[in-house]
């Protein structure tokens, strides 16, 4: 797999995703026999996948099969929780004691793990022993917003391979610069993003958004730019991003990607489920026959026209399969409204495009 493509795939069946997606990368013509693969989900709290702050474990246990079946089995997952939360209690409720379980993989709280201080230019970083062991890290995050850095997916998602008291002295720091310098620390060979049902607008959860994805790639700062062009940024938006890209961790020059899509007839879903804060946003669109990844694009995007105080001059918004062929008077979101009097093309469009697209329309 070259370092400049992303592999994206569609539906809501994510172990048969994963695996669809590691069997077209091969991987395993990148690991070696008896390596140590480590699985760094993103299980910041003791919250199921479902409520949109933690990694499905459907995907991790897609991606373990996937492995075992390659004849790989020396495989870890490791993780620290958040400060003031249990990873145990976290790897017990989001479904990977289990998993350890049923496939005799050993979980790593690395919360008890000792650390090595290690320089990255003028920044002393402590990193967990367990994680700077490992031969072969798969990082798995979660696309979702994060109330302080905008974006948190696989950048930021290796904050949770630091000791309790580097995290705060990270917040201390602001966290962008310590974000970035910690990926030139820690390599992420593979990173496989779970972009099923990430979060609005916070890394704990509780307003998830349907968007039925799940991203490949191996650059962390090329993975980054184009998930928080997902949910409605820029990767100029997003301070660490940049850092990260100014060290050479990579890119976060979205033209230079090659996007592979797979399944894309998949897009389809009517499951949409709204918490209280995802509701009041949709009160703007007129839905007919909407694909999730196209509606949770728009979702994302209206919370980010909100964040910019314009939420108030957008009338309705009109998206779905239902529209197709209807000329409309009226503001219309990807390429099934392209008979509207304004649309917007794109199957689906990124929430980043829509956040444009709409702007231009309010500022007219
Ligand atoms: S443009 Fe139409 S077909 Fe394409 S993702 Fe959106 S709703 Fe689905």
């Amino acid at each position: 797999m070259n370092v400049n493509e992303l592999h994206i795939i569609y539906g809501n069946k994510p172990e048969k995703m994963v695996k669809k997606v590691l069997s077209a990368i091969e991987i395993e013509k990148e690991l070696k026999p008896g390596m140590l693969i480590g699985i760094k989900p993103n299980l910041i709290l003791a919250s199921p996948s479902e409520e949109g702050a933690t990694t499905s474990p459907e995907i991790v246990e897609g991606v373990i099969r996937y492995l075992k079946e390659k004849g790989f089995n020396n495989i870890i997952i490791l993780e620290s929780s958040w400060v003031g939360a249990r990873t145990k209690k976290a790897f017990k409720v989001c479904g990977y004691e289990e998993i350890a379980e049923r496939y005799d993989v050993q979980l790593y709280d690395l919360k008890q793990d000792s650390y090595r201080e290690i320089t990255v230019k003028d920044l002393n970083l402590r990193v967990c022993e367990k994680a700077l062991e490992v031969d072969y890290l798969i990082n798995m995050p979660v696309l979702k917003a994060h109330c302080q850095t905008k974006l948190t997916c696989a950048l930021k998602n290796l904050k949770g391979c630091i000791p309790d008291q580097e995290k705060r002295r990270f917040h201390s720091l602001g966290l962008h610069k310590p974000i970035g310098y910690l990926n030139k620390v820690l390599k992420s060979q593979l990173i496989i993003v779970d972009a099923i049902n990430g979060d609005l607008t916070f890394e704990e959860g509780g307003n998830p958004v349907q968007m039925d994805r799940i991203i490949a790639g191996k650059d962390p700062v090329l993975v980054d730019s184009y998930g928080a062009s997902l949910i409605g940024y820029s990767g100029e938006e997003i301070e660490y991003i940049k850092i990260a890209a100014s060290i050479g961790v990579g890119t976060n020059d979205l033209e230079r990607a090659k996007i592979i899509e797979y399944d894309t007839d998949l897009k389809n879903s009517q499951r949409f489920k709204h918490s209280r804060k995802v509701e009041r946003l949709a009160r703007k669109i007129e839905a007919r026959n909407a694909c999730s990844a196209c509606y949770g694009s728009l979702i994302h995007a209206l919370k980010r026209l909100e964040e910019k105080g314009k939420l108030a001059k957008i009338d309705k918004v009109y998206i779905g399969q239902g529209f197709r062929g209807k000329s409309i008077d009226g503001t219309g979101i990807g390429i099934c409204t392209r008979g509207f009097s304004r649309s917007l093309k794109g199957c689906p469009p990124s929430a980043r495009e829509i956040v444009e697209f709409i702007l231009d329309l309010v500022h007219q």
